[in-house]
């Protein structure tokens, strides 16, 4: 599969879709609490998205079954790994952890970030999930410049979690990104330092490690959407698009505004 660079034009409007990403998930943020429903938080995003002059990428997107993603952010709370489906049952409680997936296409370019959040206070174990799975996002965007190979990313990540006790999921992985949200090359959050595709300046691609408390096994539920842990313990996820250059990637998604507010 090619491997698009992006000129300097661009990367500007992947900037602006994934700015918008970051905008549309401080407003989720500002509306987490106990009592509400992933549902309402769909609501929210789809708005938010199309009233900025964006169509929320998720919305239709087709399963290995061919079949249409019925909503247009992914919310999967506590065990959930990834593609949880917003539903009026899924009642948010205090001490529940919400991975918000969000995609957006602007001017016809894709932005892509997720955020794991806390809901009212959660325990000390999970807030140190969500902050080492955070961290290992940083840890692999570092690793993320010119020269460098994509398993140089992937090694980092898994050094780190695995280090700290948990476990990586292997099946899905980052991507490149541009008019296309999945765009070549594959971005594994596990590997070797010096394996795979090497990282050429004007390549976008969206890391994404999604780090498990136990074990790294996961299955799909019957819905062919949601993957959940196997031992039902909790997950998190972290996202940012970049752009990669020589140095140093710019990160063109954003969470300030998220942690922030
Ligand atoms: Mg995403
Ligand atoms: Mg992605």
């Amino acid at each position: 599969m090619k491997i698009f660079l992006k000129t300097e034009d661009e990367i500007d409007l992947m900037r602006r879709a994934n700015r918008l990403v970051g905008a549309t998930l401080a407003e989720l943020g500002r509306n987490i609490k106990p009592g509400v429903t992933t549902l309402q938080l769909d609501k929210i995003a789809d708005e938010f998205i199309r009233d900025h002059g964006a169509t929320p990428t998720f919305k239709n997107f087709p399963n290995p079954f061919g079949e249409p993603y019925p909503a247009s952010i992914c919310t999967s709370v506590n065990d959930i790994v990834v593609h949880g489906i917003p539903s009026d049952k899924v009642v948010l409680k205090d001490g529940d952890i919400i991975s918000i997936d969000c995609g957006t296409l602007l001017d016809g370019y894709n932005g892509d970030s997720c955020y794991t959040f806390a809901v009212g206070e959660i325990s000390y174990e999970v807030s140190k999930l969500l902050q080492v799975t955070k961290k290992s996002l940083y840890l692999g965007i570092e690793q993320a410049v010119a020269g460098k190979h994509v398993g140089d990313i992937g090694a980092a990540v898994q050094k780190y979690c695995e280090g700290c006790g948990y476990g990586v999921v292997r099946e899905l992985t980052g991507h490149g990104i541009g008019k296309e949200m999945h765009e070549a090359p594959q971005i594994p959050n596990y590997g070797s330092k010096g394996n795979g595709v090497m990282l050429k300046a004007g390549m976008c691609i969206a890391i994404e490690p999604m780090i498990t408390m136990g074990d790294r096994k996961i299955w799909m539920l019957p819905d062919k959407w949601s993957i959940i842990t196997r031992d039902r313990k909790p997950a998190a996820h972290f996202e940012h698009t970049i752009a990669i250059r020589k140095g140093q990637a710019e990160i063109l998604s954003t969470f300030e505004e998220i942690e922030n507010h």
